[in-house]
Formats: structure tokens, sequence, C-alpha cells
């Protein structure tokens, strides 16, 4: 029999084990957290409920599958060792651990000021705080923010600020108030719904803050192939998109714009240190003469999300060190390949499932059966690991517990 560990069950974990389970393959699944969603539960922000729905769905099918061990509450790197692993002599290793570090702000003085967050964090206080158990990090949501960006993710951020700004202004005017129903149909419509006149709350809004301009945001693909007809028809797309996000969403943009420095008064963050730039041939030059300083109250970084730095992991500077983007396949590592968000520096669930159904199909050949004292290796240590964590293999009756 072939036995594979896959470190991560969300979009790319369950993908690959779906390949694997198909064709036989036994899959020992460890998660850091209860339920194995990963970004769908804790980055996706919770309006889009219906896509929510859809991916537990499939995740759920697979870590129900008689060929799946599900060992949640699991993290790799703090609960089990790399080497406690890679000791046991697996089929393979796969890494479906998706990308939890953000990428360190430029300044990174300014993550001692507590006015100051990360996305990842961020996004998933949006969507836990309301529930009654939640003991994460917490956020001060306060007028006139800044986000640092310029990819959709920060785009999801400054719509959670505008929301819940003016969820701060409405809530108990309105009865049964929804803020997931106010992102479905836009700020400005929900509040004409309940006769409310945005210009009366004073809110003057989060500003994006992006260095190049929205033509270069990468808010649509533009095909290697395009044509010069076809990349200005959607660099002009990408300015629309955001214009409809704004008219949607009443967030302000500054593009070419540079933070340089922090604006810190009588020690307190009140904003950054900016230049202005001009885009030559695609890159951000900056101007002479142009330093300004933009305000803030708070200042949230979504700068993008790098791997988890994991003890015996080999890295290649920030990212994990792999030598083939396609197979996933780690250098220094025997039978070791990662897979979706962890490797493809791309925050997309197509990019995640793509990337797990090619590693799937360029490993499934390789895979070797292990021998049966390593299958008796492998069954006592899923059965000392679910016993840890209290998990007695009933995956619906543990998400019921949830
Ligand atoms: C704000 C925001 C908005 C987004 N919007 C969209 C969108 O509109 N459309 C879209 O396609 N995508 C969007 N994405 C991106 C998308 O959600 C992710 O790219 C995708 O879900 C990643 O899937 P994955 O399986 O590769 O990684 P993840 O979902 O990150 O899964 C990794 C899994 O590994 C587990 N894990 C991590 N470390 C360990 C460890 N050390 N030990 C054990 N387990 C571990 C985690 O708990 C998790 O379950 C968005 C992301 C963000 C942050």
């Amino acid at each position: 029999m072939k036995a594979v560990l896959i470190i991560g069950g969300a979009v790319s974990g369950s993908t690959a084990a779906k390949k694997l389970t198909a064709e036989g393959v036994r899959c020992v699944i460890i998660d850091q957290n209860h339920m194995p969603y990963g970004k769908i539960e804790d980055g996706l922000p919770r309006w889009h409920d219906k896509q929510r729905t859809k991916e537990y769905f499939k995740i759920d099918d697979i870590m129900s599958h008689e060929l799946v061990d599900f060992i949640p509450l699991t993290r790799l790197g703090k609960d089990l060792h790399f080497k406690d692993i890679y000791d046991i002599d697996w089929s393979c290793i796969y890494f479906a651990n998706g990308a939890w570090n953000d990428r360190s702000f430029p300044f990174t003085e300014i993550e001692k000021f507590s006015n100051f967050y990360y996305q990842n964090p961020f996004v998933y206080w949006f969507n836990h705080y309301h529930e009654a158990s939640y003991n994460g990090p917490s956020v001060d949501i306060r007028d006139n923010a800044l986000v640092v960006g310029g990819g959709l993710a920060s785009i999801d951020v400054c719509k959670i600020i505008q929301l819940e700004l003016v969820r701060q202004k409405i809530e108990s005017q309105i009865e049964n108030f929804d803020i997931v129903e106010m992102e479905h149909k836009g700020i400005p419509k929900y509040l004409e719904m309940h006769d409310i006149d945005y210009n009366t709350l004073n809110i003057h809004g989060a500003t994006l803050v992006y260095r190049r301009d929205v033509e270069n945001m990468p808010l649509t693909t533009i095909p290697e192939n395009a044509d010069t007809h076809m990349v200005e028809k959607r660099k002009l797309a990408r300015r629309k998109v955001l214009e409809n996000m704004q008219n949607k969403f009443l967030f302000n943009v500054a593009e070419c714009t540079q933070p340089t420095g922090l604006h810190i008064v009588d020690q307190k963050l009140e904003g950054l240190e900016v230049i202005k730039n001009e885009i030559v041939n695609g890159k951000p030059v900056a101007i002479e003469g142009s330093a300004d300083i933009l305000k803030g109250s708070i200042i949230v970084s979504s700068i993008g999300s790098l791997p988890e730095p994991i003890d015996g992991v080999p890295m290649d500077g920030s990212t994990y060190n792999i030598i083939d983007q396609e197979s996933g396949k780690f250098d220094e590592l025997d039978k070791v390949h990662g897979m979706g968000n962890a490797v493809t520096g791309k925050g997309n669930i197509k990019a995640s499932r793509v990337s797990a159904k090619t590693v799937g199909d360029l490993t499934i050949d390789l895979l070797q059966d292990v021998s049966s004292d390593t299958i008796n290796t492998i069954d006592s240590k899923v059965k000392e690991w679910q016993k840890k964590v209290a998990y007695d293999g009933n995956y619906f009756e543990w998400k019921a517990k949830k």
C-alpha cells in the first residue's frame, strides 16, 4: 500500500487527497486548526458565503473518505517537528500549508505600534470577531485608515474598513442589521434601502496606497502573449473594475504613491511619509520634490503573504526551496513536494487547485509502497496524534463540536 502525509487539508491539500485516494493511496492529513478550511474560512472575507459553503462541502467530502486519516489541531513546527514526520518512510510528504506569513512592511519599526495591522490577522479578525467564543487578535477600526497594497486582497481590506465604519454609525438604527447583506448590495444601495444618506455619516473613508498606477494594478490578468491593443484594453478594464469597487464601497485611492518612512508625532504613528512615482517603462520612478505626508489613523499592510518557515524545511530566502515549480519538489529533501499557496505565490483558489492537481499527476507514478512495518508505525502514530487532540475519527461529529 502507498501512504502519504499531507500538511494542510484546505483547497490544495484536499484536492491532492481527492486525486490520491481515487488511486487507492492512503492519506494522513494534519491541520493546525479545528477544521481544515484554511483561507476559505480565515482569508476569504465572510461575505463570500456561497463560495465558502461550496468549498467546505468539497473539503468535508474528502476528509470523511475512508482512505483519509484526519489529524486536526496539530501544527507542524510546534506540535510535531519536521524530523519526527520525515523519519517515517512515507511514500511522499506534501506541503499544502498555504502562505500565512505577511510579507514584512519595509519599515519594520511600524510593528511596535498598536494602530498598525498586517492583513492576515486583520481579515481573520473580521471573519471571526462576531463569534461568541472569539479570543483572537482585536482590531480598532477608525476613519482615515491607510491600506498599503494593490492586489485584490488589499481592496477587500478597504472594503472591510468601509463596511465596519458604516456599521459603527448605523447598526443601532437598523433592525436585523447585516454586514454581509450590506456588502452584497454595496454601501450606497444598502443605505438608500434604509433612508440613510452616506454624507450625513461624516465618513472620510479608507485610502488604498499603491506605488504604481491603477492600470498596472493586478486586478485582472493580462495574458503573456497579449498584443498592444489587448494590453491597453485590459489596463483600461482595471481602472473600470476599481472605479466600480469605489462606487460600491466609497474608499479612496492614492495611486503612484510610495511609502518612504513613518510619520511619527509624540511617539505615536500618525501616518506615512510618501513620495509620488511616475511610471517609466512599467516601473515606478520617484518624482523629485514630491515628498509628502499621508495622515492615517490606522495603517494596514496588505503587500503579500509568504509560506511560514518550519524548522528543518529548507528555505530559499522567504520562500520554500523548491527546485521545480510544477512538481513542487523540494531541494535537499527526498520524496517531499509542495503545492498550492505554499509554493505558487498566487493567492487564488483556482491556482491552488491547479497546482495540487499538477503535483498529484506528476508524483502519483513515483509513489512507492510502504513496508508493513511502516504501516504499523503510521497506524500507531495516527492513533497517538488523534488521541492527543481528542479526535475519535468521526469527522462530522468533530465538525459539529466547533
Ligand atoms: C483577503 C483575501 C481575499 C481572497 N479572495 C479570493 C477570491 O476572491 N478568489 C480566490 O480565488 N481566492 C481568494 N483568496 C485566496 C484564496 O483564499 C487562497 O489562495 C486559497 O484558499 C489557498 O488555498 P491553499 O489550500 O493553497 O492554502 P490555505 O487555504 O492557506 O490552506 C493551508 C492549510 O494548511 C494548514 N496549515 C498551515 N500551516 C500549518 C502547519 N504548520 N501545520 C499544520 N497545518 C498547517 C492551514 O490551517 C490550512 O488549513 C483570498 C485570500 C485573502 C487573504
